[in-house]
C-alpha cells in the first residue's frame, strides 16, 4: 500500500478527531490514526466521559440518602448496584465512541486503527499487531495525549495500584483508599466512591487541594469536601508502599511524622505525562522539552515546519476543550487561516460537588503580573434558586482590573458552575468591562443571579 494524504492526524482524541473532522472540511484529503481499539482517546474512554457518568450516579445516590427527607422524599432502604452503574458509564462511552467513527464517514475522513511511527517527516509506519502498512503525507498533527505518571516505587497493578483509568473501572467501591495527589482528577474520583461508602484519605504534598485553581476557590471546596466525609492530609508524603493482591501498605509522613496506613486500593493521581512514546520523533529530529512535551511555535508547528502538535503534547493545561480548539485551529493553519485562540477564554471545571468553574486569572497570577485589581464576591446562600434546589453551598468570586475595569477572573464555587461558566468565558473574551455585565438583566430566579450580584459588588466597590 502507498496512500498519500493532505494530512494525517495521529490520535483520535478530541484534540485530534475534531482536527481531522475539520482538515476534511476544509477540503483536505485526510486520514485519523489510532493506536487503541476505540475513537476518541483519554476523554472519552478513560477521562472525561466515563468519570462524570460515575459522578452523575453517585451523586444521585448520595443526593437521596443525604438530602432527600429535606426536599420530603422518604428514601427508606436506599440502596445502590454498583455493576448497573459502571455498565450505564459503559454503554455512554460505547455510544459515543462509535458517534465518533459516525462523524468520520459522514465527513470522509478515512481512518486506522494502529501504532503510528515516523519513518521520515512525510512518512509513517502503522502497525496493527505485527501488520505494518506505510502512508505518506504533506502535514502531520500530533495529538497523541498523555498518560497518568507513574510511581517507581509503587507501579500501577490496576488492582490495588490503580491509576484513573483503574479507578474508573473496579468491581466494587473498596472499603478503604487511599488518593495520593488531590488534584482534579483525584478529588473528582474521591467523590465517586465517598459517596458510595470508601473511607477515602488523601495524602497531598502540598498545602492546598486543587493549586491551579484560586486559593479562595481551593479552600471552600477543601473545606466542603471535608464536610462530605473526604479525610485530607495537606503537607503530607508518601514514602514507600507495597501491595499484594489483597491490599496496600503504605509509608507517609504527615506533620513530619512517620505513619504507616492500610488500604485496599491506593489511586495514584499525581499527575499526568505528554504521551510520544513509539512514535519516532527523536528519529526524525523533532524537537521536544526536558519534561517531554513536544515543542510548538505559536501557530503549532514542530521544528519540522510539515508536523504540528496539539493538545496534552503540547506545553499547557490538559484539557480536552482546549485540544478540541487547537485542533481547530490548526486545520486552519494548515489550509493558510489565521484562527485564533484566547487562551485566558479557557474555563477550568471541577465535577465535584458542588462545582469548580473558572476562567481566566486567579487572583495571585493577577499580582504577580502586578495589576492593580478590585474583586466581587457574593455567595449562593443568599440566592433564591439556589435555596430552592437545596444547593446553597458555595460562592462568586470576580477579579477585575481596577483602572480599565475589565473584568479579567470568574471563578465559582457551586451548583452547576460548569454550565454558568460557559457565558463567563464569553466575557473574558469579549474584555466586557464590570459595568456592562452589571447592566445585563439575568433571568430570575437563577443560580447565575449570583454572578451577577459579585460583578455588581465589584462595579461598586470602585467609583467610576
Ligand atoms: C479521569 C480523567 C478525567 C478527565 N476529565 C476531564 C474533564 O472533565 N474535562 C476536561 O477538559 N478534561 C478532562 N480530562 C483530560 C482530558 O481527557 C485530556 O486533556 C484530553 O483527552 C486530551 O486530548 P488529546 O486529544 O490531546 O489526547 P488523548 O485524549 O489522550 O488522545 C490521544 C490518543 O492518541 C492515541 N495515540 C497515542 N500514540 C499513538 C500513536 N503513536 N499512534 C496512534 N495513536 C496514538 C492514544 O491511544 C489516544 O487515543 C480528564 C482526564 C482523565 C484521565
Amino acid at each position: 500500500m502507498d496512500e498519500k494524504y493532505d494530512v494525517a492526524v495521529i490520535g483520535s482524541g478530541p484534540g485530534g478527531y475534531v482536527a481531522a473532522l475539520r482538515a476534511a472540511q476544509l477540503g483536505f484529503k485526510t486520514i485519523c490514526i489510532e493506536k487503541g481499539p476505540t475513537f476518541g482517546g483519554t476523554c472519552l474512554n478513560v477521562g472525561c466521559i466515563p468519570s462524570k457518568a460515575l459522578l452523575q450516579s453517585s451523586e444521585y445516590y448520595s443526593l437521596f440518602k443525604e438530602d432527600g427527607q429535606m426536599f420530603g422524599i422518604m428514601a427508606n432502604d436506599l440502596s445502590f448496584d454498583f455493576a448497573k452503574m459502571q455498565q450505564r458509564k459503559n454503554k455512554i462511552v460505547e455510544e459515543l465512541v462509535a458517534g465518533i467513527s459516525g462523524l468520520f464517514k459522514s465527513n470522509k475522513v478515512a481512518s486506522k486503527h494502529g501504532l503510528a511511527k515516523f519513518i521520515s517527516p512525510t512518512r509513517i509506519a502503522i502497525d496493527r499487531d505485527g501488520t505494518i502498512e506505510e502512508l505518506e503525507a504533506k502535514n502531520f498533527i500530533l495529538a497523541t495525549g498523555s498518560e497518568p505518571t507513574q510511581l517507581p516505587f509503587l507501579p500501577f497493578d490496576e488492582k490495588i495500584i490503580v491509576s484513573s483509568t483503574g479507578a474508573l473501572a473496579l468491581p466494587a467501591p473498596p472499603k478503604k483508599m487511599i488518593l495520593i495527589g488531590a488534584g482534579v482528577i483525584g478529588v473528582e474520583l474521591a467523590s465517586v466512591y465517598n459517596r458510595l461508602g470508601t473511607e477515602v484519605t488523601i495524602i497531598e504534598m502540598l498545602d492546598r487541594i486543587c493549586p491551579t485553581m484560586d486559593h479562595a476557590v481551593s479552600n471552600l471546596l477543601w473545606q466542603l469536601l471535608k464536610k462530605q466525609g473526604l479525610n485530607f492530609h495537606l503537607n503530607a508524603k508518601l514514602l514507600e508502599g507495597t501491595a499484594d493482591n489483597k491490599g496496600a501498605t503504605l509509608k507517609v509522613e504527615i506533620d513530619g511524622a512517620q505513619q504507616s496506613m492500610d488500604a485496599d486500593v491506593v489511586l495514584i493521581a499525581v499527575g499526568r505525562r505528554p504521551f510520544t512514546k513509539g512514535l519516532g520523533l527523536q528519529e526524525i529530529g523533532v524537537e521536544m522539552s526536558p519534561r517531554g512535551e513536544v515543542t510548538v511555535d505559536s501557530s503549532f508547528r514542530t521544528n519540522s515546519p510539515n508536523i504540528f502538535a496539539i493538545g496534552d503534547i503540547i506545553d499547557g493545561p490538559m484539557l480536552a476543550h482546549r485540544a478540541s480548539i487547537e485542533g481547530i485551529a490548526v486545520a486552519e493553519i494548515i489550509a493558510g487561516q489565521q484562527p485564533r485562540v484566547n487562551y485566558m477564554a479557557i474555563p477550568n471545571v471541577i465535577y465535584t460537588h458542588p462545582e469548580v468553574g473558572a476562567v481566566g486569572l486567579t487572583e495571585k497570577e493577577a499580582l504577580e503580573r502586578n495589576l492593580k485589581i478590585t474583586i466581587g464576591t457574593a455567595q449562593f446562600r443568599a440566592n433564591a434558586r439556589a435555596r430552592c434546589m437545596g444547593y446553597s453551598e458555595g460562592m462568586v468570586k470576580v477579579i477585575a482590573e481596577t483602572q480599565s475595569r475589565r473584568i479579567i477572573g470568574f471563578h465559582i464555587v457551586g451548583h452547576q458552575a460548569s454550565e454558568m461558566i460557559a457565558g463567563c468565558s464569553l466575557a473574558i473574551d469579549k474584555k466586557t468591562t464590570l459595568d456592562e455585565f452589571a447592566s445585563l438583566s439575568h433571568a430570575h430566579p437563577t443560580l447565575s443571579e449570583t454572578i451577577h450580584e459579585a460583578v455588581s459588588n465589584a462595579a461598586h466597590a470602585v467609583p467610576k
